[in-house]
This record gives structure tokens, C-alpha cells and sequence, in this order.
């Protein structure tokens, strides 16, 4: 008789536990045994690939057996070899100096391609209603008696590519190695296994994948995105709703060289009853739009021809509610209607962005915005990271950071499972990872709902309200700090 293998594994769900497999168990034996593995990270977006090669960089971890399960072809989400700095994907995001700190602790960031990354300085942000604005950077934050250390940053956030977050985490995992990559490969079902003479997997979920092979999960990753299949088969609850607004991406080039100079850049949101219009800057006179509006309102702004979606965009940021709610209604003709309005209309060149010149040929989408929370991110030998967890509004650029935040988190908990001699896939040794990452993400989840609630009143009492709390907390260095902390990721 072959020896049984001992994997120090709950043979059943706790009672305690929140977390049921919604699975059935596997039926045969007399098919192929799946081949065993103590993490199995099912997503390639940002969260999993940075959660594997925080693992694969860990002394205490690196002697894990890991593998990655990606539905896409990850070669296609690489930043082209042959990209030249006046053109860029319309997914970017703006990484927080924490997230870079832990890009940096992981090994990856000398792999990013930094010519095509922006540190921003400032931002202004301002009411479109009542013109109500607060500026945010370090100088101004801090209070006057404590000037700023030389050590202490001057960057808000770094604007960068996802395709440049993907090719820099997948390059530090090439380099790395160690991770078994099952790519362009998705999961077909996840059951439980079975306890069979050789080998008790009763309590790990076992993965059947699109190319017909069986992987068992001594901790199975969940980091595959909104709709994630990981958290549906753990049976765990997402609550939440959808915005109905959709946000409007684009590649933009500006007139001139761009603002605010080479070492002190600008990001601009610019906050209407219909949703934010952000508008961020990339290298050189490059920017990237993210404006979140109404689906009608994103359809329309997708079918107008480039002139049109260009005088559109500069309108955005410089007309009234009023005349942005008419400029939607034409069926063409925007940009001579806003050339003449905006002869009328008095606005302060330096607090707005540059003019828009030019839209990249074949940039502008949309996505559709919800607001999604996971009850709980982990249960019996699985764990949720990124989006798969949590859903935000993009308004404070906070998703892919929270995803860096949790796989960070969740590298610390394995790393002391191992160190302590604790099966990583229980419930107890994931505890912390749950503890430490639910109530910050669910704040920040919080603030970015209220504001987005708060701007969407277009008129009435609020609004006096509204702008003069932004002006208080714009003259109150110390308040001001404290926010510009807790978006820099705790900086
Ligand atoms: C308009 C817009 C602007 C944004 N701007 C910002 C910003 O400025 N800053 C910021 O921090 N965030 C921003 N975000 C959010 C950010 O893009 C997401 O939070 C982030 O990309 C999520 O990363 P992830 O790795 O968790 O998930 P994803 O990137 O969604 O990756 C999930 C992966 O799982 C794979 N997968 C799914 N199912 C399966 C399966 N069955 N089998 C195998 N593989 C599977 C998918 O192919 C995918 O590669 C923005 C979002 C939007 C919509």
C-alpha cells in the first residue's frame, strides 16, 4: 500500500467558519491525482502577479510551491516593445507612493520602464457648481511650524500604464522563477477533494483547468478580478451596487509642452453632478482622462468624431453644469457651440488644465462603475486579494492600490504561517490578513461612495455645505496632511 501523505489539513470546515465551498466534491478517482501546491493564485492582474512575486522574493516563503492560473494571454497585456513616449494605453493608474515602496521591497520596481511613468506634485481638485476648490501638495499640507524634511516625499502619486505595472511584476517573476505559470488557461471548476488512501485533499479545493490538468490548493488566491469565479465557489457574498455611471477613458496630447514644468506636474479633477472629470498627467505633454458620467452620456461622448470629443473634454473642465447638460443633448457641432461659449465664459487659465490638442486614435472607452465588497476575504484555504475582494469608484485612483495593500498583507501572513509552523491555507493563520485589510479597505471604500454622493447634488443647501467644508479643510494644513496621508497609501 503506498504511504498516506500527511498535509496537516482540517479535515472539515470548521463550525466557525464563515465560509462554505458551494462545490461538490470530486466525484472520480479514477481520474488523473491533481498535482498538490501550498499557494495557487488564480488572476494575473496586478494584485496576483504582485502577491506570487512578494512570495517568491520572501526568504520565509520562497521554498513555497506556487502556481498562477490567467484566463489571458499575459504576453498581450505587456507594455509593446516598440512604444514610443507619444502614444499610451488608456489604462493607466496612479500608484501610490506605498504601493511603489512595496514595488520597491519586492524587488520589481528597477524592472519598470520609468520613462513612461509621471509623478505628479499637485492636485487640484474643484466644485463645478460653485468653483469651491482645494489644492493639495506636501508644501502646502504641512503645517508652517514643521517644514518639510528632505526626506519626506514631495510625490502625490505616480501615474503609470497597467500594461507598465504587468510587464514590471511579470519581469521580477521571470527573474525570480520558481512560479508554475498555466497561461491563456482558465478555471473550469473548483471542488473539494477527496480523501483517498494515498492522500486526504477532503478539505483543499482541487481546480480542474481549461487544458484538462487538476491542481490542489493547500491555500487557493482568489485574485481574478470583479467577477471573481474564486469567491464565487468559496461562497462568499459581494455586496454592493452599480453606480450607474460609466467612466470615459482616453489618451490625450495637450497644446504646448504641457503644464506646471517637467519636475512639478498636475492632476486636475473637477468634480459635476453627473460624476468627476479627472484629468492626469504622463510624460511629456501627454494625459490621461478618466471622466465618470452617465452611460447615455458615455455613449455619446464614444460617438462623437475627434474634434468634437476634444472640445468636449476642454468644456468639461471649463463650463458651467448647465451648459455641459445642453453640449450633451447636440447631435454634433460641440466644438464651434463651445468655442462660442466659451468666449463668455471668465475662467483663471492657471487653475484648470492645458487645452486638450489631440485624442490617440482608438482610446477612448468606457467601463461601467460599481461599488462591490466581499463579506470576507478569506475562508477555508482560500484568500481574496484586489478587485476580486473590492469594487471602488475611481475618483480617488485607489483600486489597484488597495490590491498592492492586500497582497502585500497577505505575503506578511504567510510568511509568518510558515514561520510559525501554522498550515497557511486555515482559517486561524488567515485571520490576520482579514482583519488587517477589511476595515481599511471598507474606509476607504466609504469615503470614496460618500463623495461621489456628496458631488452628484447638483443644487439646494448641500452645496453651500459641501463647498465650505472644501474650503475649510483647503485652509487647514494639518487636515489637509492627514487626507493627503491616508490617499498616499500611509505614507
Ligand atoms: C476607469 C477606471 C480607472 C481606474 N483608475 C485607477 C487609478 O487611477 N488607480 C488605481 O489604483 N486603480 C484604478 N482603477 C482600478 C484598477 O484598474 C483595478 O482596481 C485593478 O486593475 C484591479 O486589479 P486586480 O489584479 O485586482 O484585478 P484584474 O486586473 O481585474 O485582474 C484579474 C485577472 O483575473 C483573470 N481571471 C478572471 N477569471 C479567471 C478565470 N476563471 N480563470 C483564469 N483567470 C481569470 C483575468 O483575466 C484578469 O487578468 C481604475 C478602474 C477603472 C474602471
Amino acid at each position: 500500500m503506498p504511504p498516506r501523505i500527511a498535509l496537516g489539513v482540517h479535515r472539515a470546515l470548521s463550525p466557525t467558519s464563515r465560509v462554505q465551498f458551494r462545490v461538490r466534491r470530486c466525484a472520480s478517482t479514477s481520474a488523473a491525482s491533481p498535482e498538490i501546491y501550498d499557494v495557487v493564485c488564480v488572476g494575473g492582474g496586478p494584485a496576483g502577479l504582485s502577491l506570487l512575486a512578494g512570495l517568491r522574493a520572501s526568504g520565509a516563503t520562497q521554498g513555497l510551491k506556487v502556481a498562477l492560473i490567467e484566463g489571458q494571454d499575459l504576453e498581450k497585456n505587456r507594455l509593446p516593445k516598440d512604444a514610443t513616449l507619444d502614444s499610451f494605453s488608456n489604462r493607466c493608474s496612479s500608484l501610490t507612493p506605498a504601493s511603489v515602496k512595496n514595488l520597491q521591497e519586492i524587488g520589481a520596481w528597477s524592472h519598470a520602464n520609468l520613462s513612461r511613468i509621471q509623478p505628479y506634485q499637485e492636485m487640484q481638485v474643484w466644485d463645478g457648481v460653485t468653483d469651491a476648490r482645494i489644492s493639495f501638495d506636501w508644501d502646502s499640507a504641512r503645517p508652517l511650524l514643521s517644514p518639510r524634511k528632505p526626506s519626506q516625499p514631495t510625490t502625490i502619486a505616480y501615474m503609470i500604464e497597467n500594461a507598465n505595472t504587468t510587464t514590471t511584476l511579470l519581469s521580477r517573476l521571470e527573474e525570480l522563477g520558481g512560479v508554475d505559470m498555466f497561461l491563456a488557461t482558465k478555471v473550469d471548476s473548483i471542488d473539494l477533494g477527496t480523501d483517498t488512501e494515498r492522500v486526504d485533499l477532503s478539505s483543499w479545493p482541487v481546480l480542474t483547468l481549461s487544458n484538462g490538468k487538476s491542481l490542489a490548493a493547500r491555500l487557493l488566491v482568489g485574485a481574478d478580478g470583479a467577477n471573481s469565479p474564486v469567491r464565487t465557489f468559496a461562497g462568499i457574498a459581494s455586496r454592493g451596487f452599480d453606480y450607474d455611471r460609466h467612466g470615459v477613458v482616453a489618451s490625450l496630447k495637450l497644446e504646448g509642452e504641457g503644464w506646471g514644468g517637467p519636475d512639478h506636474k498636475i492632476a486636475y479633477q473637477r468634480f459635476l453632478p453627473s460624476g468627476p472629470i479627472a484629468m492626469l498627467p504622463l510624460p511629456g505633454n501627454m494625459a490621461t482622462l478618466v471622466w465618470s458620467t452617465t452611460p447615455d452620456r458615455a455613449a455619446k461622448l464614444k460617438s462623437l468624431p475627434p474634434n468634437d470629443f476634444i472640445a468636449m473634454v476642454n468644456a468639461g473642465f471649463r463650463l458651467s453644469p448647465t451648459d455641459l447638460d445642453y453640449l450633451h443633448t447636440m447631435p454634433s457641432g460641440q466644438e464651434e457651440e463651445i468655442a462660442w461659449r466659451e468666449k463668455h465664459t471668465p475662467f483663471k487659465k492657471h487653475d484648470i488644465p492645458m487645452r486638450v490638442a489631440h485624442v490617440q486614435q482608438g482610446t477612448v472607452a468606457s467601463f461601467p462603475l460599481r461599488m462591490r465588497h466581499a463579506d470576507t476575504y478569506t475562508g477555508e484555504r482560500v484568500a481574496l486579494v484586489g478587485d476580486a475582494a473590492h469594487t471602488i469608484h475611481p475618483l480617488a485612483g485607489q483600486g489597484l492600490n488597495q490590491g498592492q495593500g492586500d497582497a502585500a498583507a497577505l505575503v506578511r501572513t504567510i510568511t509568518h504561517a510558515v514561520q510559525t509552523g501554522q498550515d497557511i491555507g486555515s482559517i486561524l493563520a488567515l485571520e490576520s490578513y482579514n482583519s488587517e485589510r477589511y476595515a481599511e479597505n471598507n474606509a476607504m471604500l466609504g469615503v470614496c461612495d460618500k463623495l461621489h454622493r456628496l458631488y452628484s447634488v447638483g443644487s439646494g443647501p448641500l452645496v453651500g455645505i459641501r463647498s465650505l467644508g472644501l474650503r475649510a479643510v483647503d485652509a487647514m494644513g494639518p487636515l489637509k496632511g492627514f487626507f493627503m496621508s491616508r490617499a498616499a497609501g500611509g505614507v
